[in-house]
């Protein structure tokens, strides 16, 4: 038996008001003047000045507003990757990520491929990238999905969804500043919130948990519990928690993996181009027979917040679009070994997941 032994992020401010301290920390990693610092921020802070005034640009350094309406794409990250080195003949000193999942799993993506030959495509999958990063700092302004802390970057590629997952791929700097997340809208704070929850569940109830992930996950579980059940937080005190607790649910992952939820939700994202957050509450929604305890605690928290999900979004679907999401789903191998354990297959057919599908 041989045992991961997976890299973690070597530094991390967390506080409130920290993002002040973004200039100091990046100071010393400027290679020279004619190298700039590259910060790739939401389009939603677009005019935004409480954040945006704050962002600390010298010499040649270069914001870059990206829109996270739809999660990232291989190309993305490509075009990216050559708009950079043609305006930056030095090369980058960093990628600086400000936003979600999708603008943090952006800069590490484009990181690596600011230092590694070819396509975003090639590298999707497992350790397949040869050299180190470019110093990549990342700043979430809102907390569930652990992008900050994993060892991936999900992408969509011409043929699959899937991370790149590599030693080089976690930042080198996180910048934890909670009050970042306060504009957050109340719906999206719930799925992404809910996609740390449902990380703790996968992650605790797989058959690859050991200690090590199940003293995060259970951190986690117990934060999500009461940020999203219980009444006496201050509004601060549930932007802290969550952000901690997208931290410990990320961590527990590393070493264990995720589940259902995920592989299914994986598959509705390929094919309809459904998000992350609010994909995973509509599968995760249907999988009781899965996840008892879990569906029960979220089906609890969906109605204190009053949360729609959207219904029938494969109502129209025919079969060959079935059997695009099926594939995908099934080819997340090690996220079914850990759900159902090494005899998934027998569990899991393509016709029971159709059936959950058309739930959906
Ligand atoms: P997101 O980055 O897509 O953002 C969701 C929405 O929230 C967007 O409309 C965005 O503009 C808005 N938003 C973000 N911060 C805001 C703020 N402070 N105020 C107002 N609006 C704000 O959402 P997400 O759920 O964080 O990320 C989803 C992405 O993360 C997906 O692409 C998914 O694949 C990826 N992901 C990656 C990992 C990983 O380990 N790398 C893990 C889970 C998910
Ligand atoms: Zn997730």
């Amino acid at each position: 038996m041989s045992y991961k032994n997976f890299p973690m992020v070597p530094r991390v401010v967390f506080g409130r008001g920290s993002f002040n301290q973004l200039s100091e920390i990046i100071a010393p990693k400027r290679l020279n003047v004619s190298a700039p610092f590259i910060f790739l921020v939401d389009d939603v802070f677009k005019g935004d000045a409480w954040l945006t005034s704050r962002i600390p640009l010298s010499y040649e350094d270069k914001v870059i507003y990206i829109s996270s309406k739809e999660e990232p794409k291989t190309e993305q990250v490509d075009s990216l990757v050559e708009e950079i080195i043609l305006t930056s003949s030095q090369g980058a000193s960093g990628i600086i990520g400000i936003g979600g999942g999708t603008l943090l799993d952006l800069a590490k993506a484009v990181a690596i491929m600011l230092n590694n030959e070819g396509e975003a495509k090639d590298y999707q999958g497992w350790d397949l990238v040869k050299n180190p990063a470019v110093y990549h700092v990342g700043i979430p302004t809102i907390s569930g999905t652990g992008a900050e802390v994993s060892r991936t970057t999900v992408l969509t590629g011409p043929k699959m969804k899937l991370g790149i997952n590599s030693d080089f791929t976690p930042f080198d700097q996180v910048v934890l500043d909670p009050e970042l997340t306060k504009g957050v809208p109340t719906n999206q704070w719930f799925y992404t919130g809910m996609d740390c929850f449902i990380h703790c569940i996968e992650s605790l109830n797989g058959s690859y948990l050991n200690t090590f992930s199940q003293t995060y996950g259970d951190m986690a579980f117990q934060l999500c519990k009461e940020i999203f059940l219980e009444d006496h937080l201050s509004a601060s005190d549930a932007q802290d928690k969550l952000m901690m607790a997208s931290w410990h649910g990320g961590m527990s992952i590393a070493y264990s993996q995720v589940g259902v939820a995920h592989a299914m939700s994986y598959g509705l994202s390929y094919l309809l181009g459904t998000k992350h957050g609010i994909g995973n509450c509509i599968v995760f929604d249907h999988l009781e027979e899965f996840y008892p305890e879990g569906v029960k605690l979220f089906k609890e928290m969906k109605t204190k917040y009053s949360i729609e999900l959207p219904k029938g979004i494969c109502t129209n679907l025919d079969d060959s679009e079935f059997d695009v999401m099926i594939n995908i789903s099934l080819s997340l191998e090690p996220l079914w070994e850990n759900a159902l354990g090494k005899n998934w297959k027998k569990i899991i057919t393509r016709d029971k997941l159709k059936e959950l599908y058309q739930k959906m």
